[in-house]
């Protein structure tokens, strides 16, 4: 953010653990809403756990396949946008997870690893949807996760942990969020939830529409809708892709995207839409490569819908960004000349399920000449005998990358051999620290270049909006004295009973 670089100059980074807030970005911008009261609405697209790689892979695939750029490389180039990066640690590390990468957007400031938009004393922060909303700012969260993943609810929500997934789905009943859309039934069903307590019929006394399949949400017209698709998250776009059933009853990103838009366009006094890549993050975690390219083009079909409305209607700030990289993916050069490169990522175009799909037909104890032929069935690869054999060592955790902390899980194991193939490795199963892509378009736009903290983003929606809000700032050394306090005195059995650790592979998604 080129204007406020001054005023942020005396909040560098304090020290290894003292982490800086977002203190100084607020004045700067004040008087910008003013000036820019062409700025109507807002989508913020984020696309969980993207790498400059994982952009970057799908980008030279595109060049390969069809000789052209992939959407967000051909966006990049165009002159009536803006590029730069985001800086994304958290309060507590310099490698943010999801709740406090969203909560930074949501409420301006750096918070704890593992909680949404709230000190470990449980003072809560006001967020920006419900910001929004007291302005009669209509608002939208669209995600290919559980609708009550941290990302999304890093909008809305403030809660202690955010694995209390059926608690954020109670907290979103009273949120004024308009349109809700993505996975997470069972934190909705009486039949699923461990309390009994159906949310269906409380969302639809508080006048939501309830759709659960595809076709019924191409057809309703509904103002406020809850569109739940699935039990837990989506599938992998690599998954839907390859089934008829899951093309039937699950939207795509682009489809759910387009929708929300349509029903909060009207809006008098605008609207802000969060939009979620989210499974991006879940491939990373699992370094699975089909599922990570295919999700990050489904993603950039649903960027495409968003600039294509911004370019029409002129008075929409788009903003395209991620919350963290999340497994290190890389192309590397291979064979003479680096030449076999091109080949090995092209095999993606061969590939037909996810590793989640693999690991079904792996079964409990696969041997050598299983994966080979799980391999080369769904992923075209031809496998060596001594390649196999090292999976299936891995699968029982004695794997050649044992010694490694990074590399040892069974997955890692597998997809760092199957680069022997693709050309691509990984550098872990967990997010890291890089800073993220930033692309914006559309009224506003331009003071969105250069290095962005993420909190920063806080202060530019509400500026771009012309409200003021300031949430208060926690330093590092109060909040871990706070957080001592809280693992004693917080009732972990609560937590725990009414906690719901999604199965996605990864311990922070
Ligand atoms: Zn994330
Ligand atoms: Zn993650």
């Amino acid at each position: 953010m080129k204007f406020s670089r001054r005023s942020l100059l005396g909040t560098g980074l304090a020290g290894a653990a003292g982490i800086a807030s977002g203190a100084g970005a607020f004045a700067s911008l004040q008087g910008y809403g003013a000036k820019q009261s062409k700025i109507k609405n807002i989508i913020f697209l984020v696309v969980d756990g993207m790498a400059h790689q994982t952009m970057g892979m799908v980008d030279v695939l595109s060049q390969l396949n069809a000789g052209k750029s992939s959407y967000w490389g051909w966006l990049m180039d165009q002159k009536f946008v803006t590029n730069g990066l985001q800086a994304t640690r958290s309060l507590n590390s310099i490698v943010t997870d999801s709740a406090a990468a969203s909560s930074a957007w949501g409420s301006g400031q750096h918070i704890f690893n593992g909680m949404i938009n709230m000190y470990p004393d449980q003072t809560a922060l006001k967020t920006l949807t419900t910001l929004m909303h007291e302005k009669g700012v209509r608002t939208g969260l669209v995600t290919t996760t559980t609708i009550t993943h941290a990302t999304p609810s890093g909008f809305a929500v403030s809660i202690i942990n955010r694995d209390l997934e059926p608690i954020i789905a109670e907290k979103y009943l009273t949120s004024g969020v308009d349109v809700l859309m993505g996975g997470g039934n069972r934190h909705f069903a009486g039949d699923k939830r461990k309390d009994k307590r159906d949310m269906y019929p409380e969302f639809e006394k508080a006048g939501y529409t309830v759709v659960k399949d595809r076709d019924t949400l191409m057809k309703t017209k509904s103002k406020k809708v809850l569109g739940i698709f699935s039990e837990s998250h989506l599938p992998f776009s690599v998954d839907r892709n390859n089934s008829a059933e899951l093309q039937k009853t699950v939207p795509t990103l682009a489809e759910m995207t387009k929708h929300a838009i349509e029903n909060l366009k009207d809006s008098k006094n605008g609207f802000l839409l969060q939009v979620e890549g989210g499974k991006v993050d879940h491939a990373g975690h699992a370094n699975d490569l089909a599922s990570i390219v295919y999700d990050q083009i489904a993603f950039e079909e649903a960027v495409k819908v968003a600039v294509e409305f911004a370019l029409k209607d002129k008075e929409t700030l788009v903003i395209i960004t991620a919350d963290h990289a999340t497994g290190g993916p890389s192309v590397n050069g291979m064979g003479d000349e680096y030449v076999d490169s091109n080949k090995g990522l092209m095999s993606v175009n061969g590939m037909k399920a996810s590793y989640e799909v693999l690991a079904r037909k792996f079964g409990a104890s696969p041997t050598a000449d299983s994966i080979r032929d799980i391999i080369k069935a769904d992923l075209g690869l031809e496998l060596s005998a001594a390649e196999a054999s090292a999976i299936v060592a891995g699968q029982k955790g004695q794997g050649p990358f044992n010694i490694s902390g990074f590399l040892k899980a069974s997955g890692m194991t597998m997809a760092n051999i199957l680069g022997n193939h693709t050309a691509v490795t990984w550098t872990s199963g967990n997010h890291t620290a890089e800073h993220v892509l930033v692309t914006a378009l559309g009224p506003g736009s331009e003071m969105i270049k250069g290095l962005t903290r993420n909190v920063e983003f806080f202060d530019f929606m509400l500026a771009a909006k012309g409200i003021k809000h300031k949430n208060p700032t926690m330093d590092y050394a109060t909040a871990q004295g706070h957080y001592e306090k809280m693992k004693l005195s917080l009732d972990q059995e609560w937590i725990e009973m009414h906690s719901v650790h999604e199965d996605c592979g990864c311990h922070h998604g």
